[in-house]
Order: C-alpha cells, then sequence, then structure tokens
C-alpha cells in the first residue's frame, strides 16, 4: 500500500509543473537540464531546445524552417534571446506574426515547466505579472479613525480601489478618501502625492493600500520604477544623414526601387517602420499581369499592350489614369525581364479575372507570388550590401525652396534628419488606419481589414503636407472572402475551385465568382452582412492553401451536410437542399438562378464538409497621391514637385475603380523601378 502511494506520488510529481517546483530547493527557479517542446506554428512546427540552471536560461534555440523568413522568420531568429535576457517565456511578440510568436511562447513555457518553473513567478520576477489578480482588505489608522481598503487587482493592473474612512474630517481627510482611489489606480503604485493639509490620512491610506498590494505580491520598488502616469523621460539622440534618395518604406515598390538605385551605383537609404520588410506585398497571393512577354511567346498565348491597357481600363471602370495604365502595360514585358534578371522568374502563366487572355505571371511551383518577390527581392538586397533600416519611420517631407531636401525620421531610440536630394514615397495603402478610411468612406466603418499593420497612409499624409494632389482616394476595394476573427483572407480559388456561398437561411445568393465588389455588396445585403463558404474534402484535398484555414480553426466540419448545417445554426432541410440543387447545376453545367459559368469543374460531393464564416474586408485603396508616368508626384496645380517620387499602392490613377488579380504587383515593380529611374536621373 504504502509502495502504491508512493508510486502515486511520484507520477503526479512527473505530471504537474506546480507540484514540481514545490519540490525545488527555496530560491532555485529551476531543475538544471536541458529541455525540448514543440508547437504548432504558421507554417509548420515550431521546436524549442531551452538549457536552464538552477537561477537562470541559459539558452533558448528555436527551429521554424517552415515560418515565413520575413515574418515568423523574425520571431524564431529573435525571441530566443529576448527571453533569455528577461527570463521569462512571456516576451512581446513580433508584429505580424503572432501565430509563431505564441507558437514560441507555448513551447518555451512548456519547456521550462519540464525544468520545474513556476512561470507566474517568472514573470513576477520579470515585471511582467505585477499582482496575483484577485481582491485584497487592509486597514491603517487614520485621523478620526480606521481606515478600510478594498483593493482589487489583475495581473497587472489595479482594477479598483475602495476607501472607507467615515470618520475623516470631510473638508480634509475626507478629499483623501474621495479622491486618492483614482490617484492610486491610474499611478499604479501607492505612492502617490496626499492631500495636503490631511497627511495623517493620507499616510493611512497609502499604508493600507501598501499593505494590500503586497499581500497581492506586489514588489513596491518595481510599481513606482513602472509608475503610469510619471512623464516618460526619453531621450532620444538626434541623428543626421547626408545621403542622394531616401526610399520610404520596404514593401514591393520599395525594394524594386532600392535594388534599382544600387544597381545605379547611388548612394541611399531604405526606411520601414515595421520590424520586418515586405508590407502588403507579402499578402499578394495571385501573380503580375504582364503582355507581350518571352513566357507568353514560348507558351504560344497571344497578348498585346493594347489588350492589357484595354482590360485595366475596363477593370477599373474606366476611372483610371489612362496614361499610366499605357505605362504599366508597356513596361510590363521588360518588368518581367528585369525579375528574371534578378532571379525573381514568373514562368507559371494563367488566367485571372478581368483579363482577354492568360496574362498572369506566377513562380514556378504555383505558390505565392508576394512571398516569393520579397523574399527574392530582400535576398537580393542584401546581396547587394543594403541593408534597410527597420522599426524606422518616416515623419515627415523636408521641403526648402520649393524642392524636397529629404526627411525626418523617428526609431525607438533615435531622431533623424535625413538631409537628400530625392524622395522615393513606397509607403502602401491606408487599408489598416480605419481613421482614414472612414474619413473618405464613412460606409466602411467597423470593416476588417486584411492589411498588412503598416498600411496606414503615411506616405499620403506627409505628400499632402508639401501639397501634393490626390486621386481616386475615395475607392478602396473589399474582398468578399475574409474571416472576420482572425482578418484572414480566403483566397478566391476556393471559389474558383468549386466553393459555393450561403447565407444564414442556407441559400445560395449570388453568382459567387462575380467581381469582388459584386460578390462583397451581395454579402452586405444579407441579414446579418455575412455568409458561409462552403466546401467539401474533394476540395480540400487539391487546395493547399485550406490546410492553413484548418490548421487556423478556422472551418467548421462535419460528416453530413446535415450534420454541418447544425453546427451553423442553419436550418438543415434547406442547406441539403442547395446542395443537391448546386450539385444538379455542375452536373448540367447551367446555374438557371444566378448564372455562374466558372469554378463548376467539381461537385461538393466527398464528405467531410466544410464552412467558414467570412464576409467583406478591406483589401486594397486603389486612390492615393497622383503620380505621372515617370513616377513624379503632382501638386494640387498640376505641376511635379520637384525630387519627390511615389509607386505602388501610396499611388492612385493606375487601377481607377477597382483593381484587377495581377495588377497590384505589376504596379509595385513597374513604377517602382520607374521612381528609381526618375529619382537617380534627378539626383545626377
Ligand atoms: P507596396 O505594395 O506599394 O510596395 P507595401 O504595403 O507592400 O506597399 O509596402 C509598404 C511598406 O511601407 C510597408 O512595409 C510599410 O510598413 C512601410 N511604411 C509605411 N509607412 C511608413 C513610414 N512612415 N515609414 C517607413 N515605412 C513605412
Amino acid at each position: 500500500m504504502k509502495k502504491l502511494l508512493s508510486l502515486v506520488l511520484s507520477l503526479m510529481l512527473l505530471c504537474s509543473a506546480s507540484a514540481l517546483s514545490d519540490a525545488l530547493p527555496e530560491e532555485t527557479l529551476f531543475t538544471p537540464g536541458v529541455y525540448q517542446a514543440e508547437e504548432q506554428g504558421f507554417g509548420g512546427t515550431v521546436s524549442v531546445t531551452v538549457t536552464v540552471d538552477e537561477d537562470e536560461i541559459l539558452s533558448v534555440a528555436i527551429e521554424g524552417p517552415n515560418e515565413t523568413p520575413t515574418l515568423g522568420g523574425v520571431a524564431v531568429e529573435t525571441m530566443g534571446q529576448e527571453i533569455v535576457a528577461a527570463r521569462t517565456p512571456h516576451v512581446d511578440i513580433v508584429t505580424g506574426a503572432t501565430v509563431t510568436s505564441n507558437a514560441i511562447i507555448a513551447a518555451v513555457t512548456a519547456a521550462l515547466e519540464q525544468a520545474g518553473a513556476d512561470i507566474t513567478q517568472l514573470d513576477m520576477n520579470a515585471g511582467r505579472v505585477l499582482f496575483i489578480p484577485g481582491t485584497y482588505e487592509a486597514e491603517a489608522q487614520g485621523f478620526g479613525g480606521p481606515i478600510h481598503v478594498i483593493v482589487t487587482v489583475s495581473e497587472d493592473e489595479i482594477l479598483a480601489v475602495v476607501i472607507e474612512g467615515a470618520s475623516e474630517t470631510p473638508t480634509l481627510g475626507g478629499v483623501a478618501v474621495d479622491t486618492m482611489d483614482d490617484l492610486i489606480k491610474e499611478a499604479r503604485t501607492p505612492n502617490v502625492d496626499g492631500v495636503s493639509g490631511a497627511t495623517v490620512t493620507s499616510t493611512a491610506i497609502v499604508a493600507a493600500v501598501t499593505e494590500a498590494l503586497t499581500a497581492a505580491g506586489a514588489d513596491l520598488t518595481l510599481l513606482d520604477d513602472l509608475r503610469l502616469d510619471k512623464e516618460e523621460d526619453i531621450t532620444r539622440e538626434e541623428k543626421t544623414i547626408d545621403t542622394e534618395i531616401v526610399i520610404v518604406g520596404a514593401g514591393g515598390a520599395g525594394m524594386a526601387a532600392a535594388i534599382m538605385a544600387k544597381q545605379a551605383g547611388k548612394d541611399f537609404v531604405i526606411l520601414e517602420k515595421m520590424p520586418y520588410v515586405g508590407g502588403n506585398t507579402t499578402k499578394a497571393t495571385g501573380g503580375m499581369n504582364a503582355a507581350e512577354t518571352h513566357y507568353q511567346k514560348e507558351q504560344g498565348i497571344e497578348d498585346s499592350v493594347e489588350l492589357f491597357a484595354a482590360d485595366t481600363m475596363k477593370g477599373g471602370h474606366d476611372i483610371n489614369d489612362p496614361e499610366l495604365v499605357r505605362t504599366l502595360a508597356e513596361k510590363s514585358a521588360e518588368a518581367i525581364d528585369w525579375l528574371d534578371s534578378i532571379g525573381a522568374e514568373l514562368p507559371k502563366i494563367s488566367f485571372s479575372g478581368g483579363a482577354s487572355t492568360n496574362r498572369i505571371h506566377a513562380p514556378a511551383d504555383g505558390s505565392a507570388v508576394g512571398n516569393y518577390l520579397v523574399d527574392k527581392f530582400y535576398a537580393k538586397l542584401k546581396e547587394l550590401g543594403v541593408s534597410v533600416m527597420l522599426n524606422t519611420e518616416a515623419t515627415e517631407l523636408i521641403m526648402k525652396d520649393g524642392k524636397i531636401a529629404g526627411v525626418k525620421a523617428e526609431s525607438d531610440d533615435a531622431i533623424y534628419t535625413i538631409n537628400a536630394k530625392a524622395v522615393i514615397l513606397a509607403t502602401g495603402g491606408f487599408g489598416a488606419n480605419e481613421d482614414m478610411y472612414t474619413q473618405y468612406r464613412p460606409d466602411l466603418k467597423g470593416t476588417v481589414t486584411t492589411n498588412a499593420p503598416g498600411a496606414t497612409g503615411d506616405g499620403i499624409v506627409m505628400a499632402q503636407a508639401v501639397g501634393a494632389a490626390l486621386v481616386d482616394i475615395e475607392q478602396i476595394q473589399l474582398h468578399p472572402t475574409v474571416e472576420q476573427t482572425t482578418s484572414m483572407l480566403i483566397t478566391e480559388s476556393v471559389r474558383g475551385d468549386g466553393a459555393i456561398l450561403v447565407n444564414q437561411g442556407g441559400k445560395r445568393f449570388t453568382n459567387e465568382l462575380l467581381t469582388r465588389d459584386a460578390v462583397s455588396a451581395a454579402e452586405l445585403a444579407q441579414e446579418g452582412c455575412y455568409a458561409y463558404i462552403l466546401f467539401d474534402q474533394h476540395l480540400r484535398d487539391n487546395l493547399k492553401a485550406i490546410e492553413k484555414y484548418v490548421t487556423n480553426g478556422l472551418t467548421v466540419q462535419a460528416d453530413t451536410i446535415e450534420e454541418l448545417a447544425e453546427k451553423l445554426s442553419i436550418d438543415p432541410a434547406t442547406l441539403a437542399e442547395t446542395l443537391k440543387n448546386w450539385n444538379e447545376i455542375v452536373k448540367n453545367q447551367n446555374d438557371t438562378e444566378f448564372g455562374r459559368t466558372t469554378g463548376m469543374n467539381n461537385d461538393l460531393s466527398t464528405p467531410p464538409y466544410y464552412a467558414i464564416k467570412i464576409a467583406p474586408g478591406i483589401h486594397h485603396t486603389m486612390g492615393g497621391v497622383k503620380i505621372n508616368t515617370a513616377a513624379e508626384v503632382i501638386d494640387v496645380n498640376g505641376n511635379p514637385i520637384p525630387g519627390l517620387f511615389a509607386a505602388g499602392e501610396v499611388t492612385g490613377g493606375v487601377h481607377g475603380g477597382n483593381r484587377l488579380g495581377g495588377n497590384a504587383v505589376a504596379d509595385i515593380v513597374i513604377f517602382g523601378r520607374i521612381a528609381a529611374e526618375s529619382a537617380v536621373a534627378y539626383t545626377k
């Protein structure tokens, strides 16, 4: 019996981290050793190897070979050192790489728990967790009688302070009783200034709250250091850089321009406000439109510059700037050649919505074009010895004598004046800035965005401040299939491969493959302004992108359509009827109800069935700074602003009222190159 008990106890010890940590000698944080753990990251498994001695995390090695190099890869590269320095797994996540960052934190937590660590204790030691959440009470002697306080705290906040001191003189101690609760809450420390003239009451309140917070595990010295209402005295170094060209933004357009500038032998700097490069370009999936390319010729595809231009004008509802469109089409084939020359070949050609022929050029293996180009561009920049100034945000354009003279920029530790003869704005659009898009489109208030966090329209605001004209600024493209809790875009290929959209009533309501604006409008007309995208196992098996949606928990799955309906609170009979009708439509290739003619090669009949709840999300801001065909920024009087150039989503005019798939990448490569050529010529 005794043996059994000790076996059970040792098993319990093995299973319970806190029991193990109880077994550690006092003041010892870890059982020395090497511990390993794994978690699911964004692209695959993230594994960590953590080495500890009794009271230090000595090293954290992280492996995540399948993470996107410029996003999750940054977390894989940097978070280990941060965890060692912070002495807790709970360090700041890398913005834009939430899934990878959280996987790393979870895996390191698991490894440290194997080492017997009490993670809350580590967090408290590191100042990450300030209090043990709960409500604590204490008393101290005031002027007229006892002062009683009730303090409620979360891990890092004082949520409420109640001070009871009915015996204090109302106009003196009573004022302290009435006011010090808010002061303490705001400052997150009891050591606030008391009420002058009510020293005894004030001191009693400070003492009682101190006692309550001490019971909550707080380190009072740390609270004073972290005092919230204290004026922060950050002194950032002032730095001056002299160069010829400043490129603002390291997305597709900025990096294309930087490669060109370097190849032209120019002295320049490239700034990026995020801790990683890529911007919205990283999110491009399809490819790059280009006409009369050598790839098209080799593959026997007939196309012309004229047709490309005409398709783009038509797609943009004919409000595009025809000259910019002409340039886009004319320069597209040579842009493909240039991409070849830097090892970023796009040989796989297919059809994309709004094109009269096969025109969209993608990587050979069919992978997403955005990541592919960002990786290639960044690698090329590194090879050329160009380093991007990350975490550095341009804040203002400097003008002297009516000409551009540089930019002001800021990082955490410096304020820069960068003197230059020319500036290229490649800051992208404003789809991640709700204030800005609702300023131009109040109807879009509350709409989620698929955009990268850096797409805040800074370039547009900076250019406007020096007199730039804007075009089509209210033209904003919605993408119809965006999962709303994660803002993850469900690629068009899901519908292209055969998925349908149903509303909460279980019925189809549109031709699912109309243009993005039309499908979005149809969804917004449904009850609740959302829909479900519905597909089957066969479709999942044939489309790699779906795995990401499943691993991120976006899909609802069921073995029968009725069961799926129940999970979605849809009437099962109606949804079953909708699916039966759809499969008939596919069989007969005739959608009498909504006239769909594409994406009808496979019916939806292989269980399990899947659904993702979706609604429109902000996808692309077509409008922006006005440029001419030389990528010179045009002012409100129609004249170029000397020394100011812009390319990519920061500009307006290329896409008009609607951007065709494949034209964003064409825009950034073609106009990124032109902007660099023009800036190089201007600074000669
Ligand atoms: P494009 O497709 O036009 O190249 P992207 O969105 O891909 O646009 O890239 C724009 C880049 O500019 C993003 O990486 C974004 O973080 C960066 N950016 C935006 N505003 C600033 C700024 N004020 N200073 C530096 N970088 C910026």
